[in-house]
């Protein structure tokens, strides 16, 4: 028996293979960016590495590089998407984390004040 292709199955793939339309912000060879389903800021952005990784427990130390590169990425678009007054990142990770995707991908919210705790 075939073993199940999670790759295949997963929305931030689909999204990623342009088999789900997404509202775009960024794209390259490896990252992408696009506006959430389901805003909770003014500004609710998800931003991926089209490598399926499963969560950030998943990420090896070769990978941080790749953490890097999508935390730069958030702070760049938080200034051309004009978030000049602050903005929160955030990686949901596992089910108490509130982790609903299981395609790493980071929250990049801004445009009202966020408060803390986050609840
Ligand atoms: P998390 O709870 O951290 O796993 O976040 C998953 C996020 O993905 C949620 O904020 C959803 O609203 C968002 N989401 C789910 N499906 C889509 C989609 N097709 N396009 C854009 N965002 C989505
Ligand atoms: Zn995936």
């Amino acid at each position: 028996m075939e073993e199940e292709c999670i790759t295949c199955e997963c929305i931030f793939c689909k999204i990623a293979r342009g088999e789900i339309p997404s509202k775009k912000v960024y794209e390259d060879e490896n990252y992408l960016a696009f506006h959430d389903i389901d805003p909770q800021a003014p500004v609710h952005i998800i931003i991926i590495p089209k490598k399926h990784i499963e969560s950030l427990n998943e990420v090896s130390e070769d990978e941080k590089g790749m953490l890097g590169d999508l935390i730069i990425l958030a702070k760049r678009l938080a200034k051309d998407l004009g978030l000049e007054k602050g903005y929160r990142i955030v990686i949901n990770t596992g089910p108490e984390g509130g982790q609903a995707v299981l395609h790493l991908h980071l929250h990049l919210l801004g445009g009202r004040e966020m408060g803390w705790p986050p609840g």
